[in-house]
């Protein structure tokens, strides 16, 4: 075979199931039999969830009025090269500064998606998922002035989770990101498999009309000529 070719498929989705943690205050996953292979002859599920349950993307419109929704942003956005930054070994609200992201900021240009390896999908299922270290507002915000417009990771949001209350910070990394019209995908795993590679990485959610986000099979991969 002539052409390109791809090479290695590395799969950085959670499983999306009844059990799938969801932000605090959020619609939990259910999925039910609509039609049975015994009864009506053939399977299909009933799903019920949020637009951002599991590995997931939020637009702009997650935080602002007049940000766009998730079928009308260009779908560059979702796909291409990524730079991985090894972020790990924070504590429990851990803040990940632009100090945090140098060994990679000459390496952050238009059109880079940077994930943030922060190793926090160890505690995927437990209390201390909650716990997770997330991007201070002024590190999401020399991200967007590097041109970056894709911004995810392996926890459960970009800012600070806080049960029950709001994050000392707010929301700040998310209005950074989603204020320049950018994306922010949240509940990767498995950022472990593209150590030391630069892939290219897919996050294309579906296209549900008008939403404020929208789950996503995430994936990287390499071409190989
Ligand atoms: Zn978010």
């Amino acid at each position: 075979m002539t052409g390109p070719r791809i090479g290695r498929v590395v799969d950085l989705s959670h499983p999306l199931e009844d059990a799938t943690p969801v932000y605090p205050g959020d619609p939990v996953a259910r999925l039910r039999p609509a039609a049975t292979l015994a009864v009506e002859g053939y399977n299909v599920l009933h799903v019920r969830m949020g637009s951002q349950t599991g590995t997931h993307v939020d637009a702009p419109y997650h935080f602002l009025e007049d940000g766009a929704r998730i079928d009308e942003l260009p779908l560059e956005l979702f796909l291409g090269p990524a730079v991985v930054a090894d972020v790990r070994g924070k504590p429990p609200h851990g803040r990940i500064g632009w100090a945090d992201l140098a060994p990679c900021a000459e390496r952050l240009a238009p059109g880079r998606m940077l994930l943030l390896w922060t190793g926090w999908d160890r505690h995927w299922g437990t209390d201390a998922y909650l716990d997770h270290p997330f991007l201070t507002g002024e590190a999401a915000e020399r991200l967007v002035a590097a041109g970056v417009r894709t911004v995810g990771l392996d926890a459960l949001s970009l800012d600070e989770t806080v049960v029950g209350g709001e994050p000392a910070e707010g929301f700040a990394a998310h209005l950074a990101v989603l204020g320049a019209g950018g994306v922010i995908v949240e509940n990767l795993r498995g950022l472990d498999a593209l150590a030391g590679s630069d892939p290219i990485v897919s996050v294309l959610p579906l296209r549900l009309a008008g939403a404020d986000g929208a789950p996503v099979r995430a994936v990287a991969f390499d071409v190989e000529a």
